[in-house]
């Protein structure tokens, strides 16, 4: 049976942090949606100009193209076995769509964990983040620092920090989180597979709660 876990949680809240030690722990792909903007942003693609302007301003690209672009990563034989999704779905209408790709192979979304965090550490955490121009692996100023500044500690990648994480941005995504994927909280309790995790925890505690769940 094929796993798909589905991260949900405002921006800053740790969704990719944990889907890294996810991925890493059951040899399944990390699937970040805001990763595959950005790459497509690096190499100019017709999506990345696209998808630019949206994200610059903190906004959700729209539906269609989002959903465009994760089918064509579910295409790929690597989904096969499951994935771990993050920062996808955002919008109602985006896990309408996901539920159909999955049903088209036999899978379905097995568990959302659900980040909680306040406000205030969010936009702390996300002044702070330093992210891998390479591969998209995340760091922290303070709460976890690459052991060379400025250097990824997995591929000596530099760092970088997104034009996104300005606070005013961040203000406004956060605003956007609530009123547009906020939704999604009462979908997937609906489901009966919403779990909710306390992401104001240090790094580690936060993959030992998840963990519990997940090995259950
Ligand atoms: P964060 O990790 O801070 O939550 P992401 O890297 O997931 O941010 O997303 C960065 C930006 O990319 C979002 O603000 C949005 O503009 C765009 N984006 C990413 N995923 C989606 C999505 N599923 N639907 C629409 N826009 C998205
Ligand atoms: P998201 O994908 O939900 O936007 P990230 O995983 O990118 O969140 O984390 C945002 C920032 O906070 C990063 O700089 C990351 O290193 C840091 N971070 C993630 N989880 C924690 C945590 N539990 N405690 C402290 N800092 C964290």
């Amino acid at each position: 049976m094929p796993t798909y876990i589905v991260l949900l949680g405002p921006p800053g809240a740790g969704k990719g942090t944990q889907a890294e030690i996810l991925a890493e722990r059951f040899s399944l792909p990390h699937i970040s949606s805001g990763d595959i903007f950005r790459e497509n942003i690096k190499k100019n693609t017709e999506l990345g100009v696209l998808a630019q302007t949206f994200m610059s301003k903190g906004e959700l690209v729209p539906d269609d193209l989002t959903i465009a672009m994760i089918k064509e990563r579910f295409s790929r034989p690597d989904c096969v076995r499951g994935a771990i999704l993050d920062g996808f779905p955002r919008t109602p209408a985006q896990a309408d769509a996901l539920e159909v790709m999955l049903s088209g192979f036999g899978g379905k979304v097995e568990l959302v964990p659900f980040f909680t965090a306040t406000d205030e550490t969010l936009i702390e955490r996300l002044a702070g983040r330093w992210t891998c121009r390479a591969n998209g692996h995340i760091f922290h100023v303070r709460f976890n620092p690459p052991i060379k500044e400025g250097v990824c500690d997995f591929d000596d990648s530099p760092l970088f920090q997104r034009d996104d994480d300005k606070a005013e941005t961040v203000i406004h995504r956060i605003h956007v989180y609530r009123s547009q994927t906020a939704p999604l909280i009462e979908y997937y309790r609906k489901r009966g597979i919403l779990a909710e995790i306390n992401g104001s925890q240090p790094i580690e505690d936060v993959a030992a709660q998840l963990m519990g769940i997940l090995v259950k």
